[in-house]
């Protein structure tokens, strides 16, 4: 049996495991000594490669290309040749007729590496002309890259993972570790035995709270409100360091008087919370000589998410949790290569190595290195405006790399009914998801273990992961993919391999420059910035208290609070909050073509509900339900959950039947144009002759 070296293509920890592969088949895996997991893996990283034995527990994995010749008919199996000739073909007409910014792109943040995505958005703007592409990012921890880049300077976690559990405090801000990242959740543990405080703030009861000092069960909604109470306590009661503050930091008189009215007392009345627990929680975490803050998507996906970042943010400059070791801030990321998406240029306003595509230098060094006169400066669309911009007529073109918006997006109905007025949908995946389903070209592509790449995990750590099995006949490589159809519309695109390609990038990207496959051989980690061959690469930022910002210092920042936009009433009387599962992953074309984890969580998903909730709705545990919104209805089972917060119910995402994105709202932050997926007002209701 062989084994060999690769990272969990799940979540953004960045595992390293060995596949244990026996006649060109994987047959397991075992957990690898990897810098972030040192020879543990969670269920996903065991039985989570069994997708590559092609189960079809879910969906059948695509083998050839393949073309609708209109929509509502049969896909048509096709040439690598027609099909690329077909693609190549309708980019320029469209691209002719309506211009570059009629075509929006996909980068792609599970399973691929970060070599295709480089090569996805140099096809997006060297061969089309546009910086329309973006990543799942979006959906996820958008608001913490732009709130981190507002107040720090860079958009990244400041330290690393293994720190975690050195740190004195950890508050855990809308995270829910032992579902998203249970590797992380390990940490969070070895941290509390070695004596940490651990604060947690989340409407639910979460494993985390379990082990909490402390947990503020808050009002779903009300996170900027307790964020500004905490930073009142912090100055009103002296607790902040002055002398840090005034050294390495600014805008300290403007943030002080935005924070002046929010007493414990009068976040008291937004939060839910008592104002004792308020002081109390915040008085411990400036207490600690170190102290880390992690959040997930319950801080991301709001309307006033960004605003919610830099005021977490804030905090850590405050107290000094900053620039040294286990300390500092931790938007720990979701899927596994979504740092890595967006460490390539997958987005619509920066250039790998986040060079903002406003920045004319960078852009005339790019388009030099990539054979253009020039590339765009205008930021590109985000994937939460495509409905938009396709019912306004701007957008006539989607090509989805790895992506699946017909599940993952807010508001389903309103996606769906976007994507019939699309002239051209492409996507290029390894499974028949609910998005290729409504394609008009499939371009089949090469899996996390047919090839070779790099990751980037949560924490800036780039890792390599080894080719295990061969891949289907008739399938490619995503870069190879785009290099055919870059080359047929007239722009030449070869690479022998996906180093050629590291090495490309590696040349434009001062930030990635010493990160080298052969340094990153083997176990081999390397956290960017690396900026040179001889670098080790930067475990934790801001040495010298020296930040990112175009001044050198920290920022303070405060907002005023906001509501969610909907509010409840009669007709909808809860609150709906999307959450993770353990043994799920995203849209779940993978994990749910894994025999082993299928059979965990074998049928379509669940709505939490608190006891006292159920008793009011009549609604008895595991009996099947509506779950309505303004929106539209999905049917799904209820699980009676007393640690669930009364007014609320949640649900995950993961399942075709019971897509809990056919409720959710199309409500953005003003910044980062993510979606308010953990709040939208819903009933639930029995489902009669059950
Ligand atoms: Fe590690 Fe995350 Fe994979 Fe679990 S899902 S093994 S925590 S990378």
């Amino acid at each position: 049996m062989e084994k060999v070296i690769s990272v969990c293509p799940y979540c953004g920890s960045g595992c390293k495991l060995n596949l244990l592969v026996e006649n060109g088949k994987i047959v397991g895996a075992e957990g690898a000594d990897g810098v972030t997991n040192q020879g543990e893996l969670c269920l996903k990283g065991y039985y989570g490669w069994d997708f590559l034995n092609d189960t079809k527990l879910l969906t059948p994995r695509l083998r050839h290309p393949m073309i609708r010749r209109r929509r509502g008919g049969e896909f048509e199996r096709v040439s690598w040749d027609e099909a690329v000739a077909f693609v190549a073909g309708k980019l320029g007409e469209i691209k002719r007729e309506h211009g570059p910014d009629s075509i929006m792109f996909t980068g792609s943040s599970r399973g691929t590496g970060n070599e295709s995505n480089y090569i996805a958005q140099k096809f997006a703007r060297a061969v089309i002309g546009t910086n329309n592409i973006d990543c799942c990012a979006r959906v996820c921890h958008g608001p913490s890259v732009s709130g981190l880049m507002a107040t720090l300077g860079n958009g990244a976690m400041s330290n690393s993972i293994c720190e975690i559990e050195d740190t004195d405090c950890i508050l855990v801000f809308g995270y829910n570790a032992a579902d998203s990242h249970p590797i992380v959740a390990r940490r969070i543990l070895k941290a509390k035995q070695k004596g940490a405080k651990i604060i947690v703030c989340d409407p639910r009861y979460i494993e985390t709270a379990r082990v909490a000092d402390l947990h503020l069960q808050l009002k779903n909604g009300s996170n900027m409100a307790l964020v500004n109470a905490f930073a009142h306590v912090l100055i009103s009661e002296g607790l902040y360091k002055a002398d840090f503050v005034a050294e390495h930091a600014e805008g300290f008189e403007e943030y002080k008087a935005a924070v002046a009215k929010y007493t414990p007392e009068y976040a008291a009345e937004i939060t839910g919370l008592p104002a004792e627990l308020i002081r109390q929680a915040i008085r411990m975490y400036a207490a600690a000589p170190s102290a880390t803050i992690l959040w997930g998507m319950g801080v991301t996906q709001w309307g006033q998410a960004v605003d919610v970042v830099k005021g977490l943010s804030s905090l850590a400059t405050l107290t000094g949790n900053l620039g040294r070791p286990h300390v500092g801030v931790g938007p720990v990321r979701g899927q596994n290569n979504v740092q890595g998406a967006c460490d390539m240029g997958a987005l619509p306003n920066t250039l790998p190595g986040y060079y903002d595509v406003s920045d004319a230098e960078a852009r005339a060094r790019f388009a030099e290195a990539w054979g253009v006169d020039s590339l765009p400066a205008e930021k590109g669309c985000s994937i939460t405006e495509v409905a938009h911009r396709v019912e306004a007529g701007t957008l006539k073109a989607y090509y989805i790399f790895g992506e699946d918006p017909l599940q993952t997006e807010p508001d389903l109905g309103m996606m769906r009914r976007a994507f019939e007025k699309l002239d051209l949908i492409i996507v290029q995946d390894i499974f028949m998801t609910k998005t290729a389903m409504a394609a008009d070209v499939i371009l089949p592509a090469t899996s996390w273990g047919e090839h070779e790449n790099v990751f980037s995990s949560a924490d800036r750590g780039f890792q390599r992961c080894y080719k295990a099995i061969e891949a289907p006949a008739n399938v490619k490589d995503d870069w190879e993919i785009y290099s055919l159809i870059a080359t047929a519309m007239g722009y030449p695109m070869h690479y022998d391999n996906a180093q050629q390609i590291w090495d490309e990038l590696r040349g434009l990207c001062h930030l990635y420059a010493g990160a080298s496959y052969d340094k990153m051989a083997g176990l081999g980690y390397v956290q960017w910035p690396c900026p040179s061959e001889d670098h080790p690469g930067t475990p934790w930022l801001y040495e010298g208290y020296q930040f990112d910002t175009p001044s050198g210092k920290a920022k303070l920042f405060a907002a005023e609070w906001r509501p969610p936009l909907e509010k409840v009433d009669a007709e909808y009387p809860l609150g709906l909050c999307t959450v993770r599962e353990v043994g799920h992953y995203s849209c779940r074309s993978m994990t749910g073509n894994c025999a082993a984890l299928q059979t965990l969580a074998d049928e379509p998903g669940f709505v939490q509900i608190h006891p006292d909730d159920a008793v009011k709705y009549g609604i008895a545990d595991q009996a099947l339900v509506w779950v309505a919104s303004r929106r539209g209805k999905v049917i799904t089972r209820a699980n009676h959950n007393p640690r669930v917060n009364a007014g609320a119910v949640y649900m995950t995402y993961q399942w075709w039947i019971g897509a809990c994105n056919e409720l959710t709202v199309d409500h953005l932050d003003p910044i980062s144009k993510t979606p308010e997926l953990k709040y939208c007002t819903v009933r639930v209701e029995p489902i009669a002759d059950q």
